[in-house]
């Protein structure tokens, strides 16, 4: 293995001892119970954790630091309003372990490499700025002025400021994602790349363009009262634990719930909720009225066969099923897209599927006498190469049933990171329109770009091909987010200066340009004061609702800056008098920050009383109103044409999506277990068909290696063990960011340009010992 600073996710000499136990029925009970309480245990943070606990996603309280689902608008839980996976991210951020100057000398960068990224992960809080000289090989103590002054300097000797590239995650607040968009655009360029690149740019894309939002359109209300739930390439018991909690209350109140999903999720199918007694000491309910196990990249084939059948319904009850006078309201195109539709059959859409036509019967008449229908997805879709042409299919099927613009029904894409919406309403973003530009210059009065900038797959290849030398991450783990690691990492340390700023150490850190900083701030749940006063936050969720977050705990140093005066202290280091933006106003009052985000991002009136109001404010939503505006209709929706793709692999091929475990948020790895599939002690395993299994001779335990041979090279992930899965025919399942190794930067989703990660040609050979280089 070697022995640089690896970029490799994990380390295969450190294969423990796999469990594998299948997939499990139901998900949350006591296990969810006790894993939420024994991860703030184990941090040595019993009362410091639990205390947190009760205040995160309360109503004054702090927002939850991992997704996006939203907290209910009434009265919410005094047992708490947060699922294990909010646990476990506030027991991560509110330990009292420090990584401070003292463990940098200690430990060289290449030692730091070779533990994994859970190891890492564990080391605890970032406790002071430190930095890497070129050539250095141990991160070392430096002053803030000293940090800042060495951005600047970078920054200022780059010869066009299209050569700094500013990364953003998913979990920076609205404050300071406008300062830091703000900052970029006065230094000269729209190269800000951010999460939503990698999650659902996928979906803003597709419905932008058709219901004219790049956001869904329901609250959490509408599941409470509507009639079928349609869950597509999501799974709500990992990636959005309390969505469960919604979904069992609408049963109860009478939905039907359809899942649609490769893999037979626990989340999809049962829910004990912790939250309540009789969840946690009863059975449980059952989730998933109907299970569909599509193949990878098989949903336009069901999606398209399920319309078809709706249309045989409609023509033996004509008005019944589709919702004519909503089709003639409000769409244009209906004629031209049932002419398409005709043009299928659904034997044929069946095949392509992996799902059988009885079984798509059974959804079609579910869905065909209701018309409140909420249809929800995650990054099964979005991470597909075709994901923009899925989602505008499913916008199809919401017109043709008219379940959009009213109580319980619409569109829902499940956000993965807290604020990753909100990043992107305050202006994060690679394309700005020109009206938002053109507002910024009346306000500011200096003249932003208007030239698009990098998103995240354009930023590694500039990276790369040294189009761009200075990268600044605003949070994040960009090297293990991002797909094909080597090239990546090699387009990190191509970089004259790497610039992290973090709550935590991780593998970005240790993948670093000639020379790196690394900036500690503050978290969620840590008190943010400022000239003695306490301030708060605010963010987004999933269903546009804004809302304050204001943290409780005591931060693990003295030497932590928070992210807003970070912005503002690299623009004044950087613009000098250059600037004519008053940053240190903005540094020490968030009401201020707050009262221009107002007067230049419609929806924000009045923000600083609003936002102080309990539970917080919706966001202006047209489409969730029924209507509908594109750059090319005014209140009509179109219905579009899509292709059903095509893909063939050859007979040593399979196709792989990647996903995560139970016991990981993105690229944070709380644990080695994957509880709801019965995966213990181990992250590098493949699931596998029993079938394929038997045809390739792989025994269960086998241990492989993985291959990729895009764009003519050869990528490869060593030493993955066999595990036999319920999984389709020719389709296998890895944990990322341990195979993004194996997926080209070119793998890319049409339109959206985001990481096809669900889509991924892979050859599977028996382990083979690779020679060690003399
Ligand atoms: S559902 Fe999401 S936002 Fe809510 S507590 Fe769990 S991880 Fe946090």
């Amino acid at each position: 293995m070697e022995k640089n600073n690896v970029p490799s996710a994990e380390n295969p000499e450190k294969l423990l001892h796999l469990k594998a136990t299948g997939p499990k029925k139901i998900a949350a009970g006591i296990p969810a119970v006790v894993a939420a309480l024994s991860d703030v245990m184990e941090e040595g943070i019993p009362f410091r954790g639990t205390g947190a606990l009760f205040v995160m996603n309360q109503k004054g309280g702090f927002d939850c630091p991992s997704c996006a689902w939203p907290d209910p608008d009434d009265d919410r839980s005094i047992v708490g309003e947060y699922c294990e996976n909010g646990a476990k991210a506030l027991a991560e951020e509110a330990t009292s372990k420090k990584v401070t100057a003292e463990f940098f000398a200690q430990n060289s960068v290449i030692d730091l490499a070779n533990l994994t990224d859970f190891e890492i992960g564990k080391k605890g809080r970032l406790a002071e700025p430190m930095y890497m000289p070129k050539g250095g090989t141990h991160y070392q103590p430096i002053s803030w002025d000293d940090a800042f002054k060495k951005i600047a300097d970078h920054l200022n000797a780059l010869e066009s400021p299209h050569e700094a590239v500013f990364y953003t995650s998913g979990r920076t607040s609205n404050e300071t994602s406008f300062l830091y968009q703000l900052f970029a655009k006065e230094f000269g360029t729209n190269n800000m790349p951010d999460c939503s690149n990698m999650c659902h740019e996928t979906s803003g894309t597709a419905l932008s363009s058709t219901i004219g939002i790049g956001k869904g359109t329901v609250t959490l209300n509408d599941f409470y009262d509507t009639d079928v739930i349609v869950i597509i390439g999501h799974n709500p018991g990992t990636n959005a634990p309390r969505m469960m909690s919604a979904l069992e209350k609408g049963k109860k109140n009478g939905a039907k719930i359809i899942a649609i999903n490769p893999l037979p999720e626990a989340g999809l199918m049962g829910f004990k909720n912790p939250q309540e007694i009789g969840g946690v000491l009863g059975n449980g309910v059952q989730l998933a009225d109907l299970y569909l196990p599509v193949k990878i990249n098989g949903d336009m084939a069901l999606l398209k066969a399920i319309e078809i059948l709706l249309h045989e319904a409609e023509q033996k009850t004509p008005g019944k099923v589709f919702d004519q006078q909503f089709i003639a309201d409000k769409t244009v195109g209906y004629h031209e897209f049932i002419e398409h539709l005709k043009g299928h059959d659904i034997e044929s859409l069946a095949v392509d599927a992996g799902v059988s036509v009885e079984l798509l019967r059974e959804a079609a008449a579910m869905l065909s006498h209701k018309h409140r229908i909420i249809v929800c997805w995650g990054m099964g879709l979005t991470q597909q190469p075709n994901g923009v042409d899925m989602l505008r299919e499913i916008v199809n099927l919401v017109l043709l049933k008219g379940s959009i613009g009213k109580p319980g029904a619409g569109l829902c894409p499940v956000r993965g990171h807290s604020n990753v919406q909100g990043n992107r309403t305050m202006m994060i973003n690679e394309k700005p329109t020109q009206k938002q530009l053109d507002r910024l210059k009346e306000v500011f009065g200096f003249e932003p770009p208007r030239e698009h900038g990098y998103d995240v797959v354009n930023a590694i290849r500039a990276m790369h091909a040294r189009k761009a030398k200075v990268f600044f991450a605003m949070g994040g783990n960009f090297l293990s987010a991002t797909p094909d690691t080597l090239f990546t990492a090699e387009a990190l340390r191509r970089q004259r200066l790497t610039v992290h700023v973090s709550t935590k150490l991780n593998r970005s850190h240790l993948v670093h340009g000639e020379e790196a900083l690394i900036l500690p701030t503050l978290s969620r749940s840590d008190k943010d004061i400022v000239n003695g006063e306490a301030q708060f936050i605010s963010t987004e969720n999933s269903m546009g609702v804004v809302q304050s977050s204001k943290g409780i705990l005591q931060p693990v140093s003295d030497k932590l800056i928070n992210e807003t005066h970070i912005v503002c202290r690299m623009a004044i280091a950087t613009l000098g008098s250059r600037s004519v933006i008053d940053w240190n106003r903005y540094a020490n009052n968030y009401d201020d920050i707050r009262n221009i985000i107002e007067q230049c991002i419609p929806g924000f009136e009045n923000y600083n009383v609003r936002v102080r109001e309990k539970g917080g404010f919706y966001l202006p939503n047209a489409a969730r109103d029924g209507k509908f505006i594109t750059d090319e209709f005014i209140d009509r929706a179109p219905f579009t044409i899509n292709k059903v793709p095509v893909t063939i692999l050859a007979d040593d091929e399979y196709m792989m999506a990647t996903t995560r475990t139970h016991d990981q948020f993105n690229t944070t790895i709380y644990g080695l277990e994957d509880r709801y599939r019965g995966i213990k002690n181990e992250r590098r395993v493949i699931f596998m068909n029993q079938k394929d299994m038997d045809k390739a001779g792989f025994a269960s335990g086998e241990k492989v290696d993985l291959f990729n041979f895009n764009d003519g090279i050869e990528r490869v992930a060593r030493l993955f063990v066999v595990v036999p899965y319920p999984v389709p025919e020719r389709n296998t399942v890895t944990y990322f960011p341990e195979t993004n190794v194996l997926i080209s930067v070119n793998n890319v989703v049409g339109e959206s340009n985001m990481p096809a990660a669900k889509y991924v040609k892979i050859k599977i050979r028996k382990h083979v010992q690779p020679v060690a280089a003399v």
